[in-house]
Protein backbone atom coordinates (compact mmCIF):
# COMPACT_ATOMS: atom_id res chain seq x y z
CA UNK A 1 0.00 0.00 0.00
CA UNK A 2 1.29 3.32 -0.88
CA UNK A 3 2.19 5.89 2.06
CA UNK A 4 -0.26 8.98 1.97
CA UNK A 5 1.14 12.17 2.72
CA UNK A 6 -0.45 15.83 2.30
CA UNK A 7 3.16 17.26 1.45
CA UNK A 8 5.99 15.40 0.11
CA UNK A 9 9.54 17.73 0.15
CA UNK A 10 12.34 16.04 -2.05
CA UNK A 11 15.46 17.46 -0.53
CA UNK A 12 16.45 17.75 2.69
CA UNK A 13 18.62 20.77 2.57
CA UNK A 14 18.01 24.50 3.97
CA UNK A 15 14.87 24.84 1.72
CA UNK A 16 13.59 21.59 2.33
CA UNK A 17 14.26 21.44 5.98
CA UNK A 18 12.23 24.64 6.86
CA UNK A 19 9.34 24.38 4.47
CA UNK A 20 8.59 20.73 6.08
CA UNK A 21 8.63 23.11 9.50
CA UNK A 22 6.14 25.04 8.28
CA UNK A 23 4.18 22.80 6.68
CA UNK A 24 3.94 20.45 9.58
CA UNK A 25 3.31 23.28 12.31
CA UNK A 26 0.21 23.93 9.84
CA UNK A 27 -0.82 20.74 10.82
CA UNK A 28 -0.23 18.84 7.44
CA UNK A 29 1.19 15.38 6.81
CA UNK A 30 4.57 15.77 5.78
CA UNK A 31 7.68 13.69 4.28
CA UNK A 32 10.98 15.33 3.72
CA UNK A 33 12.79 12.76 1.67
CA UNK A 34 16.70 12.96 1.56
CA UNK A 35 19.25 10.57 -0.65
CA UNK A 36 22.20 11.17 1.29
CA UNK A 37 22.56 9.20 4.33
CA UNK A 38 22.14 12.42 6.33
CA UNK A 39 20.15 16.03 5.29
CA UNK A 40 21.55 19.68 5.64
CA UNK A 41 25.48 18.37 4.53
CA UNK A 42 25.89 21.70 3.23
CA UNK A 43 24.76 23.78 6.12
CA UNK A 44 27.30 21.56 8.00
CA UNK A 45 30.26 22.20 5.47
CA UNK A 46 28.92 26.33 5.28
CA UNK A 47 30.81 29.72 6.11
CA UNK A 48 34.11 27.44 7.24
CA UNK A 49 31.92 25.63 9.55
CA UNK A 50 29.91 28.10 11.24
CA UNK A 51 27.04 28.79 8.97
CA UNK A 52 26.50 32.34 7.45
CA UNK A 53 22.66 31.72 8.14
CA UNK A 54 21.62 34.88 6.80
CA UNK A 55 22.36 38.57 6.71
CA UNK A 56 20.73 41.55 8.23
CA UNK A 57 21.26 43.95 5.06
CA UNK A 58 19.40 41.14 2.79
CA UNK A 59 17.26 43.03 -0.29
CA UNK A 60 16.41 42.06 -4.17
CA UNK A 61 19.85 43.75 -5.31
CA UNK A 62 21.54 41.30 -3.37
CA UNK A 63 20.44 38.30 -5.36
CA UNK A 64 20.68 37.60 -9.38
CA UNK A 65 18.04 36.13 -11.35
CA UNK A 66 16.18 36.70 -14.69
CA UNK A 67 13.73 38.28 -12.66
CA UNK A 68 14.84 41.04 -10.50
CA UNK A 69 11.62 41.32 -8.75
CA UNK A 70 10.53 37.64 -8.00
CA UNK A 71 12.67 37.50 -4.89
CA UNK A 72 11.07 40.11 -2.98
CA UNK A 73 7.66 38.91 -1.99
CA UNK A 74 8.85 36.09 -0.21
CA UNK A 75 12.07 37.56 1.42
CA UNK A 76 9.36 40.46 2.68
CA UNK A 77 7.52 37.46 4.39
CA UNK A 78 9.99 35.73 6.14
CA UNK A 79 12.78 38.15 7.23
CA UNK A 80 16.00 37.87 8.18
CA UNK A 81 14.83 38.83 11.67
CA UNK A 82 12.54 35.68 11.81
CA UNK A 83 14.95 33.35 11.05
CA UNK A 84 17.09 35.69 14.06
CA UNK A 85 13.95 34.86 16.09
CA UNK A 86 13.98 31.57 15.30
CA UNK A 87 18.27 30.71 16.20
CA UNK A 88 17.41 32.67 19.53
CA UNK A 89 14.35 30.85 20.29
CA UNK A 90 17.04 27.83 20.30
CA UNK A 91 19.70 29.36 22.55
CA UNK A 92 21.96 29.44 19.52
CA UNK A 93 25.00 31.98 20.04
CA UNK A 94 26.12 34.39 16.75
CA UNK A 95 27.62 36.89 16.22
CA UNK A 96 27.69 39.69 13.05
CA UNK A 97 31.57 38.84 11.39
CA UNK A 98 30.84 41.84 9.00
CA UNK A 99 28.63 43.57 6.86
CA UNK A 100 25.29 42.48 8.23
CA UNK A 101 26.62 38.66 8.12
CA UNK A 102 25.57 36.21 10.90
CA UNK A 103 27.88 32.98 11.66
CA UNK A 104 27.07 30.52 14.57
CA UNK A 105 29.48 31.11 17.59
CA UNK A 106 30.38 27.36 17.44
CA UNK A 107 29.26 25.46 15.18
CA UNK A 108 26.54 25.04 12.03
CA UNK A 109 25.88 21.84 13.23
CA UNK A 110 23.64 23.64 15.19
CA UNK A 111 21.19 24.84 12.70
CA UNK A 112 21.05 21.21 11.19
CA UNK A 113 20.02 20.72 14.85
CA UNK A 114 17.81 23.22 15.45
CA UNK A 115 15.75 22.46 11.78
CA UNK A 116 15.66 18.46 13.13
CA UNK A 117 13.99 19.50 16.29
CA UNK A 118 11.77 21.78 14.66
CA UNK A 119 10.69 19.22 12.10
CA UNK A 120 10.08 16.63 14.60
CA UNK A 121 8.07 19.09 17.04
CA UNK A 122 5.51 19.42 14.08
CA UNK A 123 5.55 16.10 12.96
CA UNK A 124 7.69 15.89 10.46
CA UNK A 125 8.42 12.24 8.73
CA UNK A 126 12.36 12.13 7.85
CA UNK A 127 13.87 9.78 5.36
CA UNK A 128 17.32 9.39 4.82
CA UNK A 129 18.74 7.31 2.47
CA UNK A 130 15.74 7.84 -0.21
CA UNK A 131 15.25 7.78 -3.47
CA UNK A 132 12.86 8.75 -5.83
CA UNK A 133 12.62 6.79 -8.48
CA UNK A 134 9.55 8.13 -10.50
CA UNK A 135 7.06 11.13 -10.06
CA UNK A 136 3.65 11.12 -11.81
CA UNK A 137 0.57 13.11 -11.57
CA UNK A 138 -2.57 11.39 -9.78
CA UNK A 139 -5.67 11.81 -9.10
CA UNK A 140 -5.25 15.69 -8.04
CA UNK A 141 -1.83 14.91 -6.63
CA UNK A 142 1.51 13.10 -7.15
CA UNK A 143 2.86 9.54 -6.67
CA UNK A 144 5.99 9.12 -6.27
CA UNK A 145 8.05 5.58 -6.89
CA UNK A 146 10.82 5.96 -4.15
CA UNK A 147 13.43 3.29 -3.08
CA UNK A 148 11.54 3.30 0.32
CA UNK A 149 7.73 2.26 -1.81
CA UNK A 150 5.18 3.78 -3.37
CA UNK A 151 3.93 7.74 -1.85
CA UNK A 152 1.03 9.55 -2.87
CA UNK A 153 1.08 13.12 -1.55
CA UNK A 154 -1.33 16.17 -2.43
CA UNK A 155 1.40 18.28 -3.01
CA UNK A 156 4.79 18.07 -3.94
CA UNK A 157 7.55 20.44 -3.15
CA UNK A 158 11.26 20.39 -5.06
CA UNK A 159 14.55 21.79 -2.70
CA UNK A 160 17.01 19.12 -4.55
CA UNK A 161 19.19 21.68 -4.67
CA UNK A 162 21.56 22.77 -7.60
CA UNK A 163 24.93 21.76 -9.31
CA UNK A 164 27.09 22.77 -6.96
CA UNK A 165 29.51 20.20 -5.05
CA UNK A 166 28.56 17.29 -6.64
CA UNK A 167 30.32 14.83 -4.27
CA UNK A 168 28.10 16.02 -1.33
CA UNK A 169 24.87 14.48 -3.50
CA UNK A 170 23.93 17.43 -5.81
CA UNK A 171 22.11 16.48 -8.87
CA UNK A 172 20.33 17.95 -11.70
CA UNK A 173 17.37 16.00 -10.52
CA UNK A 174 15.14 19.09 -9.77
CA UNK A 175 15.82 20.73 -13.03
CA UNK A 176 14.78 17.06 -15.16
CA UNK A 177 11.75 17.33 -12.65
CA UNK A 178 10.80 20.54 -13.61
CA UNK A 179 10.94 19.68 -17.50
CA UNK A 180 9.20 16.64 -16.94
CA UNK A 181 6.24 18.98 -15.73
CA UNK A 182 6.77 21.42 -18.59
CA UNK A 183 8.45 24.19 -17.03
CA UNK A 184 11.30 25.97 -17.88
CA UNK A 185 14.77 26.02 -16.76
CA UNK A 186 17.03 28.78 -17.60
CA UNK A 187 20.89 27.10 -18.43
CA UNK A 188 22.57 26.84 -15.07
CA UNK A 189 26.53 27.84 -14.46
CA UNK A 190 28.62 27.98 -11.33
CA UNK A 191 28.45 30.74 -9.17
CA UNK A 192 30.58 31.83 -6.12
CA UNK A 193 33.51 29.96 -7.45
CA UNK A 194 37.15 30.61 -7.51
CA UNK A 195 38.90 31.65 -11.34
CA UNK A 196 41.57 29.87 -13.23
CA UNK A 197 44.45 31.53 -15.14
CA UNK A 198 46.08 29.24 -17.63
CA UNK A 199 49.11 30.35 -20.17
CA UNK A 200 51.68 33.03 -19.61
CA UNK A 201 48.51 34.26 -17.36
CA UNK A 202 48.77 31.88 -15.01
CA UNK A 203 52.77 31.58 -15.10
CA UNK A 204 52.64 35.74 -13.85
CA UNK A 205 50.89 34.97 -10.81
CA UNK A 206 50.99 31.51 -9.64
CA UNK A 207 54.66 31.46 -7.57
CA UNK A 208 52.75 34.52 -5.69
CA UNK A 209 50.23 32.02 -4.61
CA UNK A 210 49.15 32.58 -0.46
CA UNK A 211 49.00 36.72 -1.54
CA UNK A 212 46.38 38.07 -0.01
CA UNK A 213 45.00 41.73 -0.41
CA UNK A 214 41.57 43.70 -0.25
CA UNK A 215 40.82 44.61 -4.02
CA UNK A 216 37.53 45.59 -5.86
CA UNK A 217 36.61 43.56 -8.49
CA UNK A 218 35.04 45.05 -11.55
CA UNK A 219 33.30 43.38 -14.37
CA UNK A 220 30.09 43.86 -16.30
CA UNK A 221 28.95 46.77 -14.03
CA UNK A 222 28.85 44.94 -11.28
CA UNK A 223 31.64 45.78 -8.68
CA UNK A 224 32.62 44.48 -5.01
CA UNK A 225 34.93 45.04 -2.37
CA UNK A 226 36.56 42.57 -0.73
CA UNK A 227 39.71 40.74 -0.48
CA UNK A 228 41.49 38.84 -3.09
CA UNK A 229 43.59 35.32 -2.69
CA UNK A 230 46.46 34.28 -5.53
CA UNK A 231 46.54 30.29 -5.75
CA UNK A 232 48.53 28.14 -7.22
CA UNK A 233 45.91 27.56 -10.00
CA UNK A 234 44.34 31.20 -9.98
CA UNK A 235 42.82 34.19 -7.81
CA UNK A 236 40.14 33.02 -5.02
CA UNK A 237 38.51 35.35 -2.16
CA UNK A 238 35.58 36.80 -1.45
CA UNK A 239 35.87 39.90 -3.89
CA UNK A 240 36.73 37.46 -6.79
CA UNK A 241 33.91 34.58 -5.84
CA UNK A 242 31.31 37.57 -6.01
CA UNK A 243 32.27 38.43 -9.34
CA UNK A 244 32.56 35.26 -10.56
CA UNK A 245 28.67 35.23 -10.72
CA UNK A 246 28.87 38.19 -13.42
CA UNK A 247 31.74 37.04 -15.43
CA UNK A 248 31.84 34.64 -18.38
CA UNK A 249 34.44 33.48 -20.33
CA UNK A 250 36.06 36.69 -22.79
CA UNK A 251 34.79 39.33 -20.26
CA UNK A 252 36.93 42.49 -19.16
CA UNK A 253 37.78 41.69 -15.42
CA UNK A 254 39.57 44.76 -13.60
CA UNK A 255 40.99 44.83 -9.81
CA UNK A 256 41.48 48.09 -8.18
CA UNK A 257 44.88 46.73 -6.26
CA UNK A 258 44.03 49.86 -3.87
CA UNK A 259 40.74 50.03 -3.30
CA UNK A 260 41.30 52.26 -0.30
CA UNK A 261 43.68 55.37 -2.04
CA UNK A 262 43.70 57.74 -5.29
CA UNK A 263 46.82 56.09 -6.13
CA UNK A 264 48.04 59.38 -8.15
CA UNK A 265 47.85 60.77 -4.86
CA UNK A 266 49.43 57.83 -3.03
CA UNK A 267 52.38 57.91 -5.58
CA UNK A 268 52.71 61.47 -5.81
CA UNK A 269 53.09 61.55 -1.74
CA UNK A 270 55.95 58.33 -1.96
CA UNK A 271 57.80 60.56 -4.46
CA UNK A 272 58.03 64.01 -1.99
CA UNK A 273 58.73 61.33 1.03
CA UNK A 274 60.87 58.79 -0.66
CA UNK A 275 62.55 60.73 -4.10
CA UNK A 276 65.37 58.26 -4.33
CA UNK A 277 63.59 55.63 -3.23
CA UNK A 278 62.81 53.00 -6.70
CA UNK A 279 59.27 52.54 -7.42
CA UNK A 280 59.10 49.14 -6.40
CA UNK A 281 60.08 49.75 -3.02
CA UNK A 282 57.46 52.44 -2.98
CA UNK A 283 54.66 50.05 -4.19
CA UNK A 284 56.17 47.68 -1.22
CA UNK A 285 54.68 50.21 1.11
CA UNK A 286 51.16 49.78 -0.53
CA UNK A 287 50.96 46.20 -1.71
CA UNK A 288 52.17 43.02 -0.31
CA UNK A 289 55.55 42.92 -1.12
CA UNK A 290 55.85 39.99 -4.09
CA UNK A 291 52.76 41.41 -5.64
CA UNK A 292 54.86 44.80 -6.09
CA UNK A 293 58.05 43.55 -7.65
CA UNK A 294 55.89 41.40 -10.01
CA UNK A 295 53.76 43.99 -10.96
CA UNK A 296 57.15 45.98 -12.05
CA UNK A 297 58.58 43.15 -13.42
CA UNK A 298 55.27 42.69 -15.90
CA UNK A 299 54.28 46.34 -16.26
CA UNK A 300 55.61 49.40 -14.42
CA UNK A 301 59.59 50.40 -15.20
CA UNK A 302 61.07 50.24 -11.64
CA UNK A 303 63.29 53.71 -11.66
CA UNK A 304 63.93 55.89 -8.43
CA UNK A 305 60.67 58.01 -7.65
CA UNK A 306 62.42 61.25 -8.53
CA UNK A 307 62.82 60.22 -12.26
CA UNK A 308 58.91 60.06 -12.71
CA UNK A 309 56.93 63.23 -14.24
CA UNK A 310 53.42 63.34 -13.10
CA UNK A 311 51.98 62.46 -15.61
CA UNK A 312 53.67 59.04 -15.55
CA UNK A 313 52.79 58.49 -12.39
CA UNK A 314 49.28 59.27 -13.43
CA UNK A 315 49.31 56.81 -15.82
CA UNK A 316 50.72 53.92 -13.72
CA UNK A 317 48.05 54.70 -10.96
CA UNK A 318 45.42 54.25 -13.83
CA UNK A 319 47.05 50.56 -14.02
CA UNK A 320 47.17 50.08 -10.59
CA UNK A 321 43.07 50.89 -9.79
CA UNK A 322 42.11 48.93 -13.34
CA UNK A 323 44.26 46.27 -13.29
CA UNK A 324 43.31 43.66 -16.00
CA UNK A 325 43.25 40.03 -15.10
CA UNK A 326 42.45 37.69 -17.89
CA UNK A 327 40.96 34.35 -16.22
CA UNK A 328 40.38 31.46 -18.39
CA UNK A 329 37.37 29.88 -16.48
CA UNK A 330 35.96 29.32 -13.27
CA UNK A 331 36.81 26.15 -11.22
CA UNK A 332 33.23 24.99 -11.89
CA UNK A 333 30.44 23.20 -10.09
CA UNK A 334 33.20 21.49 -8.01
CA UNK A 335 33.67 24.49 -5.70
CA UNK A 336 31.14 26.85 -6.42
CA UNK A 337 29.25 27.95 -3.74
CA UNK A 338 25.96 27.71 -6.05
CA UNK A 339 24.64 27.16 -9.29
CA UNK A 340 22.77 30.32 -11.40
CA UNK A 341 20.32 29.85 -13.53
CA UNK A 342 17.19 27.22 -12.75
CA UNK A 343 14.01 26.85 -12.76
CA UNK A 344 12.66 29.77 -14.75
CA UNK A 345 10.62 32.19 -12.09
CA UNK A 346 8.18 33.21 -14.84
CA UNK A 347 6.77 29.48 -14.46
CA UNK A 348 6.31 29.80 -10.40
CA UNK A 349 3.89 32.07 -7.88
CA UNK A 350 6.38 34.40 -6.34
CA UNK A 351 3.96 34.73 -3.23
CA UNK A 352 4.07 30.52 -2.89
CA UNK A 353 6.92 29.03 -5.48
CA UNK A 354 4.07 27.27 -6.51
CA UNK A 355 3.96 25.83 -10.23
CA UNK A 356 1.47 28.28 -12.70
CA UNK A 357 0.87 25.48 -14.59
CA UNK A 358 0.97 22.22 -12.67
CA UNK A 359 -1.18 22.99 -9.14
CA UNK A 360 0.77 21.45 -6.14
CA UNK A 361 4.03 21.19 -7.45
CA UNK A 362 6.79 23.76 -5.99
CA UNK A 363 9.82 24.66 -6.21
CA UNK A 364 12.30 26.19 -3.76
CA UNK A 365 15.50 27.50 -2.62
CA UNK A 366 18.90 27.03 -5.15
CA UNK A 367 16.96 25.14 -7.78
CA UNK A 368 15.15 28.49 -8.69
CA UNK A 369 16.52 30.58 -10.74
CA UNK A 370 17.37 32.91 -7.84
CA UNK A 371 21.15 33.23 -6.45
CA UNK A 372 22.23 35.09 -4.00
CA UNK A 373 25.52 37.12 -3.17
CA UNK A 374 28.54 35.88 -0.75
CA UNK A 375 27.07 36.96 2.52
CA UNK A 376 24.59 34.46 3.83
CA UNK A 377 22.06 35.62 1.10
CA UNK A 378 21.54 32.18 -0.08
CA UNK A 379 20.55 30.61 3.72
CA UNK A 380 17.89 33.41 3.74
CA UNK A 381 16.35 32.70 0.10
CA UNK A 382 16.10 29.06 1.07
CA UNK A 383 14.78 30.17 4.32
CA UNK A 384 12.36 32.84 2.37
CA UNK A 385 11.10 30.84 -0.20
CA UNK A 386 10.59 27.43 1.88
CA UNK A 387 8.32 29.39 4.66
CA UNK A 388 6.32 31.08 1.28
CA UNK A 389 5.73 26.97 -0.14
CA UNK A 390 5.48 25.82 3.55
CA UNK A 391 2.86 28.28 4.51
CA UNK A 392 0.15 27.25 1.33
CA UNK A 393 1.41 23.64 0.39
P1 LIG B 1 20.79 22.14 -0.68
O1 LIG B 1 21.19 22.68 0.63
O2 LIG B 1 21.83 21.82 -1.67
O3 LIG B 1 19.90 20.86 -0.39
C1 LIG B 1 19.44 20.01 -1.40
C2 LIG B 1 19.27 18.63 -0.82
O4 LIG B 1 18.60 17.81 -1.75
C3 LIG B 1 20.62 17.98 -0.53
O5 LIG B 1 20.59 17.50 0.80
C4 LIG B 1 20.69 16.87 -1.56
O6 LIG B 1 21.40 15.73 -1.07
C5 LIG B 1 19.22 16.55 -1.77
N1 LIG B 1 18.90 15.93 -3.05
C6 LIG B 1 19.36 16.29 -4.28
N2 LIG B 1 18.82 15.50 -5.21
C7 LIG B 1 17.99 14.65 -4.57
C8 LIG B 1 17.14 13.59 -4.99
N3 LIG B 1 17.06 13.25 -6.28
N4 LIG B 1 16.44 12.92 -4.06
C9 LIG B 1 16.53 13.24 -2.74
N5 LIG B 1 17.33 14.22 -2.29
C10 LIG B 1 18.04 14.93 -3.19
N6 LIG B 1 25.09 30.11 1.69
C11 LIG B 1 24.96 31.02 2.66
O7 LIG B 1 23.97 31.74 2.67
N7 LIG B 1 25.90 31.14 3.65
C12 LIG B 1 27.00 30.35 3.70
O8 LIG B 1 27.81 30.44 4.65
C13 LIG B 1 27.21 29.42 2.66
N8 LIG B 1 28.33 28.66 2.63
C14 LIG B 1 28.45 27.73 1.64
C15 LIG B 1 29.61 26.95 1.62
C16 LIG B 1 29.79 26.00 0.64
C17 LIG B 1 31.04 25.20 0.59
C18 LIG B 1 28.76 25.80 -0.33
C19 LIG B 1 28.89 24.74 -1.38
C20 LIG B 1 27.62 26.57 -0.31
C21 LIG B 1 27.45 27.56 0.66
N9 LIG B 1 26.32 28.38 0.69
C22 LIG B 1 26.19 29.31 1.67
C23 LIG B 1 25.22 28.20 -0.27
C24 LIG B 1 24.11 27.38 0.40
O9 LIG B 1 24.69 26.22 0.96
C25 LIG B 1 23.03 26.97 -0.60
O10 LIG B 1 22.57 28.09 -1.29
C26 LIG B 1 21.86 26.32 0.13
O11 LIG B 1 22.33 25.16 0.78
C27 LIG B 1 20.73 25.95 -0.83
O12 LIG B 1 19.74 25.27 -0.11
P2 LIG B 1 18.79 24.20 -0.80
O13 LIG B 1 18.03 23.57 0.31
O14 LIG B 1 18.08 24.82 -1.91
O15 LIG B 1 19.80 23.14 -1.43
Amino acid sequence: DALRVDVAIIGGGAAGLMCARVAGLRGRRVLLIEHAERVGKKILMSGGGRCNFTNTGTSAANFISANPHFCKSALARYTPQDFIALVDKHGIAWHEKELGQLFCNDSSRQIVRMLLDECAAAGVRVETRCSVVRVQQHDRGFALTTTLGEVRAQALVVASGGLSIPRMGATGFGYALARQFGLAVRPTRAGLAPLTLSGTHQQNYHDLSGVALPVEARCNGQRFRAGLLITHRGISGPAILQISSYWQPGDDLRLNLLPDDDAFDALRAQQRAHPDAELRSVLAELLPRRLAQRLCELALPSLPMRQYRGAELRVFAAQLQAWPLVASGSEGYRTAEVTLGGVDTDALSSSTMESREVPGLYFIGEVVDVSGHLGGYNFQWAWSSAHAAGMVA
